[in-house]
């Protein structure tokens, strides 16, 4: 018999294939001692062999997929390992004091862990702590005989199952391998779902107990476009899912004509569909799947799994390759939005009771100007590239917004002072994500360029629900009039100033959202590139004119089921 999970649906498509768990055994060691030392001794020589011959293979496989950076943290490891004053301790626990090999290794650790607390020095605190942890637990894990998951080590295709995965993990995956993810935990805009979309992978979140009911090697199936999950299917699923699959893929292919088309309503109103991205390879899917230009760079993303901050020269190099790869279209580059849930290493950040309330984004480029300013400078030194623009997240006051920009125009003085050439015409902009700004949006709208609507933060702090937690994600509503009409407000007092609207939250590539977006006159719609066609497609069948009943009828609904209900009933009458 097999079994059914239900979760929230967070990006599309099926894959059949062997489960492969990301959720470790218990490690607990308990303060024990042996009386067979030597016995003790020969287990931890060999388990120093077996975790030595482990990390080398884990950094041969980082150098490979993810390059010089990826291997060199796990270069910290493999130091740790041939660490001899720390072996020494080790074995001395054993032969002086008795313990067995398990204690002997945690004490030790522990012991050098404190040692490390003490000292002031915090990037050098964390890289080393984080790798003594972890070469900690698999030392101990051979001995005990028990398998730590490792997708670095996988050599096949399979589903990943996780309680969570974070946007860092998914940033580390190797793209061959994972054919889908499935997590108990998490809402359809968490941070890792939407990077996991840039995978185009299918993905199931908020099933609250996949880790539970399925198996390592357990064949699965991961329907991400009606968030279900079956697990040890029968031949009829199977059989019934493949033919799904096909469809899908089908379907794809067909989207596929939109490619080189413009993005215009049947009544002849431009619209542009462009791309979310958070590192170099989603360029090349963005091209692919026809994006009209990049309306969100997640910069974060670019560097998540360093553990230093890029230099300036590396951030230029970067950016550089973003404005080439896309000739003649706009790149919108975002200022770093670490914090939340985006719990970046690079950035060492305290410890907060509510991270989505705290301290993240430009409130840190603001308090630490000297995260801020590197970034701003190496963006302007590579816009003579191509046609950039910059955005500021997370501005929730008017001084805010006033203080990044001066910092921006300072920094494009001091290198125009020292002979650098830096574009004339890049937009200055703002997501538009905290409602306080949303409400200001008309006195905002005389000091930018232009908005970005950022609807996933934006929506939670309306609704009060934060957007990770699948428990609240019911109140997680795209189509509530409340949002509808705080949109609508921000259109309205951009295009009052002759200023222009993107969205690149995930309401922008929900196909429902698309009708009321158009109507209400969205001049952009950023999303993950394997949405681009699918939205073309459905802005190209809608008259802007014959949607304006609808609008009307939305912002004066009670409900987001009332809303979406005047959707299904308007949209057949739009298409001529
Ligand atoms: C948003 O909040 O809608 C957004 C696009 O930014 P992020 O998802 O990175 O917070
Ligand atoms: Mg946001």
């Amino acid at each position: 018999m097999s079994a059914l999970l239900n979760g929230l649906a967070a990006s599309n498509g099926i894959a059949i294939a062997p489960a492969y768990l990301l959720v470790g055994p218990d490690l607990s060691v308990n303060q024990q001692y042996s009386a067979n030392e030597n016995h003790e001794v020969d287990r931890l020589h060999d388990s120093f062999a077996l975790t030595l011959n482990e990390v080398q293979t884990i950094r041969h496989h980082a150098h490979e997929s993810l390059g010089k950076r990826a291997a060199a943290v796990v270069d910290e490891q493999l130091n740790i390992l041939d660490n001899r004053s720390l072996r020494t301790e080790i074995l001395n626990k054993v032969k002086r004091d008795h313990y067995t090999a398990e204690w002997a290794v945690q004490e030790t650790a522990d012991e050098t862990l404190k040692v490390l607390e003490k000292m002031n020095d915090n990037d050098y605190l964390s890289s080393r702590a984080t790798a003594i942890k972890d070469v900690t637990k698999r030392i101990i894990s051979h001995l005990m005989g028990v398998d730590l998951p490792d997708p670095t080590l996988l050599d096949h295709r399979a589903i990943f199952v996780a309680k969570n995965i974070t946007p860092t993990d998914t940033a580390q995956f190797d793209r061959r391998f994972v054919a889908g993810l499935v997590t108990d935990n998490g809402g359809r805009t968490s941070h890792f779902t939407i990077m996991s979309k840039t995978l185009s992978l299918p993905v199931v979140v908020g099933t609250h107990e996949a880790t539970t009911v399925i198996n390592n090697g357990d064949l699965i199936i991961v329907d991400g476009i009606h968030g279900k999950v079956i697990v040890r299917p029968t031949e009829k699923e199977i059989d019934k899912y493949q033919r799904l699959a096909a469809q899908f893929d089908r379907e794809q292919q067909e989207l596929g004509t939109f490619k080189n088309e413009q993005t215009v309503s049947k009544d002849g109103r431009h619209f542009k569909v462009v791309a979310n991205v958070g590192t170099l390879p989603d360029i090349i899917d963005a091209r692919q799947n026809g994006a009209e230009g990049i309306g969100l760079v997640r910069s974060e993303f670019l560097y998540a799994s360093n553990d230093q901050l890029p230099s300036e020269d590396e951030q230029v190099k970067a950016y550089k390759k973003f404005l080439t790869e896309m000739p003649g279209q706009q790149v919108v580059v975002r200022t770093l939005d670490i914090g939340g849930d985006k719990k970046l290493g690079m950035l060492k950040l305290p410890q907060e009771e509510n991270p989505y309330l705290g301290f993240r984004a430009i409130r840190i480029g603001l308090a630490q100007p000297e995260v801020l300013r590197p970034q701003l400078r190496a963006l302007l030194r590579a816009s003579a590239y191509g046609q950039l623009a910059i955005m500021f997240p997370m501005i929730a006051t008017v001084e805010e917004f006033r203080k990044a920009r001066k910092i921006l125009d300072e920094e494009k003085q001091k290198l125009e002072n020292d002979g650098v050439t830096v574009a004339k015409n890049i937009e200055v902009g703002m997501m538009l994500e905290i409602p306080s700004s949303a409400v200001m949006a008309d006195v905002f709208a005389k000091e930018v360029d232009f908005f970005s609507i950022g609807s996933n933060d934006l929506i939670q702090y309306l609704f009060a629900a934060d957007r990770g937690n699948s428990r609240v994600a019911y109140l997680y509503q795209e189509l509530h009039p409340a949002v509808l009409r705080l949109v609508k407000k921000v259109i309205d007092a951009a295009h009052a100033e002759g200023k222009w609207v993107s969205m690149c939250g995930e309401m922008a590539s929900n196909p429902l959202a698309t009708p009321l977006l158009m109507g209400m006159g969205l001049d952009e719609f950023s999303m993950n590139s394997s949405s681009i066609l699918h939205i073309r497609s459905l802005i190209n069948q809608l008259n802007t004119r014959k949607l304006q009943p609808l609008i009307h009828k939305a912002l004066n609904a009670a409900t987001a089921d009332e809303v979406e209900g005047y959707i299904r009933q308007a949209v057949p009458q739009a298409t001529e």
